[in-house]
């Protein structure tokens, strides 16, 4: 079967505002996040682990922080888009792992929900997703409390089922993974039957700035 593997990883640092957002999750705290978009970490390290493990680039390839459209923006529908990605080139997520990493806010809370909206963006089981909430042991910038990182590491494999689209626009890329989310909530999708010979790789990045 084909498979595929990438990573990512993302910091941003802690300025003024009253909440960060990690995973799609709000989470108030005394600090907010510094960055053109909402600053979720964790949505942009496993974004670029999406994209690293189809050679497409990375994040700010696909969303630059120069276009004025991304200002405030939910990353939810950065993960969103690479999901589409994922799916249009014709791989599903195997599993994704990622490590959070500051001192503060106290993530552990969160967490269960962080996996459920990530799962949600992607169209996979929640059992699927892995997300692990660490400190650095007041080393580092994290440990200063000047900032959070988020590490990711993804493994995709061939979609085991209809060969993969070739999507015209972004509207009928995620009517696409919308399908495909609900083929694997309906437990249609087994990687068990995954047939190689039916997925092709399409080398062209069509998507590239
Ligand atoms: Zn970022």
């Amino acid at each position: 079967m084909s498979m595929r593997i990438g990573h990512g990883i993302d910091v941003h640092a802690f300025g003024p505002g009253d909440h960060v957002t990690l995973g799609g999750v709000r989470i108030a705290y005394e600090k907010g996040l510094l960055a053109h978009s909402d600053g979720d970490v964790v949505i942009h390290a496993l974004c670029d682990a999406l994209l690293g493990a189809l050679a497409l680039g990375d994040i700010g390839h696909h969303f630059p922080p120069s276009d004025p459209r991304w200002k405030d923006a939910d990353s939810r529908q950065f993960l969103r888009h690479c999901a589409a990605l994922v799916a249009e080139r014709g791989f599903m997520l195997a599993n994704a792992d990622i490590s959070v990493v500051c001192e503060r806010p106290r993530l552990a809370p969160h967490v269960e929900l962080m996996r459920q909206r990530l799962a949600q963006d992607i169209g996979c089981p929640v059992a699927d997703v892995s997300v692990k909430a660490t400190t650095s042991e007041k080393l580092g910038f994290t440990g200063r409390g000047e900032g959070i990182a988020a590490h990711a590491v993804v493994l995709l494999q061939a979609r085991p089922v209809a060969a993969p689209v070739q999507a015209r626009d972004d509207a009928e890329l995620h009517a696409f993974v919308e399908r495909v989310a609900a083929e694997v909530e309906a437990n249609v999708a087994r990687p068990e039957d995954a047939d190689p010979d039916t997925v092709q790789w399409q080398a062209q990045d069509k998507h590239a700035p």
